[in-house]
């Protein structure tokens, strides 16, 4: 055997780009291999005639501003990454329809959020800025809990807040806060990109990633997610890493219980451990050997709900967003300002919320001049897609992107129609084709109350089941989104790069 790397990672999607970023950058000799001809699985783009589309990203978490960099940021810089970010003013605009219903645009920023929901709800100010401190707090507490501590003294007496709260759902703490009901309709509008409901979902969780939104405003990059992707790729070949892209997975081979390397088409390839960006119950059913793989190991894979499933419109107009009337960079549609009526509306395809993005709002580079892109995304259950089968697939497809496209048009009082020059459709096929994840989820596993993600970062060591195989991903123990694949990713080579350390291989 003929070993040539320290590393092999397998799939170049955030979580594995930024794990080989801080891999080599820290001296580990790196493979990364990866299916696509591109990188960053979610994070990347497309084009059809004359628009390039944003394939994902709506927003990314926690970039902050130069002068207040957030942790992404940060990272990025860490690696000399170079890009062009490009903050959005406003954190979101929510329309919910029904009884007490709504349309409220709230900024971004602590205090412009507060003040705007001040205006809004009457008497709800105190119980918003409340909640931006527990965050903090949260923050604290997570940043602790990362570093692989976790003396039970020291989180009762430093983080008696977040211990409170990481045991009791988003609804639970609004309500303990005192909060007007339209004030946590609002503040919960962001559930979706968690893909939890609120009534299951751990306040810290959520928190985390609303403030990393509101208080370090939202932003993307300037040529779209590929930029990011790009970037990274950029640093990992810097640093003496290679990467095979086009190049299938097909098994991670193991001996005597240990992860000793991959096979791909060409032949074998060893390395001192293996890091799957894939989703875990694919590569234990699919790409190693059974006898490898322990049976609480499935039973967990197994256990874990898959997160929810997209199903999007990318729209190549004919006209500006100035011409057509489009304003909003981000709307999210509700049927009802309830967060749970919002959930279950996953089930019903003709129910479903619709998140609708134009990117010329914010860019107006990002296409040519006197044309624009729309972004519409909507999530069903897997019960949803349940009834579905070769002979419907298409009608019932061009049904949800119709009924999509219409919401829009009329909550926003929009055309948009005639002047569709492109239309680009992806359903959970789509997105399962070319991230091979399972049914198409870009989410990992659903966080739940007995699965949340203090509890993933408390047992991940407990969680790894075959020596030297690791996985890092939207699965893993941030859950899903662009900022906790990177954080997940890079932490996971910190813990790696402690453990060679330790062995005095180093
Ligand atoms: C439509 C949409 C909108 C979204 N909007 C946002 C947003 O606004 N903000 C946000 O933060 N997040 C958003 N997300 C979620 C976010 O993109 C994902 O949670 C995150 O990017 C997942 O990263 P990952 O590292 O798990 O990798 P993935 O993106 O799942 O990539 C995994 C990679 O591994 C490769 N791979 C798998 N198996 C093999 C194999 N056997 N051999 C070689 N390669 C393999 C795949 O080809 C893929 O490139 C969105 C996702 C979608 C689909």
């Amino acid at each position: 055997m003929n070993k040539k790397y320290d590393v092999i990672v397998v799939g170049a999607g955030n979580a594995g780009l930024a794990f080989a970023c801080t891999a080599t950058k820290n001296g580990l000799k790196t493979l990364v291999i990866e299916r696509n001809i591109l990188p960053g699985g979610c994070a990347t783009s497309f084009v059809r005639g004359r628009f390039e589309y944003e394939s994902s990203l709506h927003e990314l978490a926690n970039v902050g501003t130069e002068e207040n960099p957030g942790s992404v940021r940060q990272l990025f810089e860490s690696y000399k990454a170079k890009v062009n970010w490009v903050n959005e003013e406003n954190a979101f605009r929510v329309i919910a329809d029904g009884e007490n219903g709504y349309d409220a645009t709230m900024p971004a920023g602590v205090e412009a959020f507060a003040d705007k929901m001040e205006e809004l709800v009457s008497g709800s100010r105190e119980s918003v800025i409340a909640l931006f401190d527990l965050a903090k707090k949260a923050e604290a507490a997570i940043a602790y809990l990362s570093q692989g501590k976790a003396d039970p003294m020291v989180m009762m007496s430093e983080h008696a807040d977040f211990m409170r709260m990481a045991s009791h759902s988003v609804d639970e703490c609004l309500n303990a806060l005192g909060m007007p009901e339209k004030a946590q309709n609002i503040v919960k509008t962001y559930w979706p990109y968690l893909g939890a409901s609120t009534d299951k979902l751990d306040l810290a969780h959520y928190l985390i990633m609303m403030a990393r939104y509101i208080a370090g405003s939202p932003a993307m990059p300037l040529m779209k997610s590929h930029e990011l992707s790009l970037a990274l790729d950029d640093v990992i070949r810097r640093n003496g890493g290679e990467i095979f892209y086009n190049t299938e997975v097909k098994e991670i081979i193991t001996e005597n219980g240990k992860a000793i390397g991959v096979r791909i088409d060409e032949g074998e390839i060893y390395a001192d451990c293996v890091v799957a960006n894939c989703f875990p119950e694919t590569a234990f059913s699919k790409m190693m050997d059974s006898k490898a793989v322990p049976q609480k190991a499935l039973r967990l894979a197994n256990a874990r709900k898959k997160g929810e499933l997209f199903f999007t419109v990318y729209l190549g107009l004919n006209r500006s967003a100035q011409e057509l009337g489009i304003k909003d960079y981000s709307v999210f549609l509700f049927n009802s300002p309830d967060s749970l009526q919002q959930y279950r509306s996953m089930d019903s395809f003709d129910e479903s919320f619709v998140i609708v993005n134009c990117l010329n709002t914010v860019i107006p580079t990002a296409s040519e001049e006197g044309t624009c892109t729309l972004f519409l995304t909507t999530m069903l259950s897997e019960s949803a897609w349940a009834g579905v089968n070769e002979e419907n697939y298409k009608e019932i497809k061009n049904r949800i992107a119709k009924r999509m496209i219409e919401l829009y048009e009329e909550k926003l009082n929009l055309s948009v129609k005639p002047y569709i020059e492109e239309i680009v459709i992806a359903t959970p096929s789509t997105f399962a084709r070319y991230l091979n994840t399972p049914n198409g989820t870009p989410y990992g596993y659903e966080v739940q109350p007995w699965d949340t993600m203090m509890a993933r970062i408390m047992n991940a060591n407990n969680e790894q089941f075959v020596e030297n195989l690791y996985f890092v991903g939207a699965h893993g123990d941030r859950a899903d989104g662009y900022s906790s694949a990177y954080s997940n990713g890079n932490s996971t080579a910190g813990k790696i790069l402690r453990e060679v350390k330790n062995s005095g291989k180093a």
